[in-house]
C-alpha cells in the first residue's frame, strides 16, 4: 500500500469546475460516471502521476452535498491503491484504524472501496481502493 490512487475533490458543479482543471492545468478529462450508489457525478482526471476525482453531488442529500454544505468545496479525500481491499481492513482495523466500511462497497470505475474514519487519521478522510482493472 505504496501508492496514492486518486485525490477525490467535491465541487457544486462539475460543469463549472471543469474548465479549471482541463483549460487551465492542460489535464485530460477521461470520462464522467454517475456512482448511484455514493450519489455523486465523478470526473475523472488523468492528473500524469496520480488521478483527480472531481465528485459532484447527484442529489441533495448526498454524502457530498452535506460535505459542501458544511465545509465548502474543496479536497475530500485521499485514496491509496491495494490489492486484497478486505486484507487490508482487517490490517488498518489492526493498527488502530478506525473504519467507516468494515466491508468493501463499490465505487466509480468499477473499484471496491473504503473509507477510514477521518478521527482516527488526522482528519483526513483516507480510502482504500481496489481496481479490478486497470484503466489507465
Ligand atoms: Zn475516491
Amino acid at each position: 500500500m505504496k501508492k496514492v490512487d486518486h485525490i477525490g475533490i467535491a465541487v457544486s458543479s462539475l460543469e463549472e469546475s471543469l474548465p479549471l482543471y482541463t483549460e487551465v492545468f492542460g489535464m485530460k478529462h477521461v470520462k464522467t460516471e454517475l456512482v448511484e450508489t455514493q450519489g455523486v457525478a465523478v470526473a475523472f482526471l488523468d492528473g500524469g502521476n496520480v488521478k483527480l476525482e472531481l465528485l459532484e453531488p447527484a442529489s441533495p442529500d448526498s454524502p457530498i452535498a452535506k460535505f459542501i454544505e458544511r465545509r465548502g468545496q474543496g479536497i475530500h479525500h485521499i485514496a491509496l491503491k491495494v490489492k486484497n481491499i478486505e486484507e487490508r481492513i482487517v490490517e488498518m482495523k489492526e493498527k488502530g484504524i478506525q473504519m467507516i466500511d468494515n466491508a468493501p462497497k463499490p465505487g466509480a470505475g468499477g473499484a471496491s472501496i473504503a473509507f477510514m474514519h477521518p478521527k482516527s487519521t488526522g482528519g483526513v478522510l483516507m480510502e482504500l481502493c481496489e481496481k479490478r482493472e486497470e484503466l489507465s
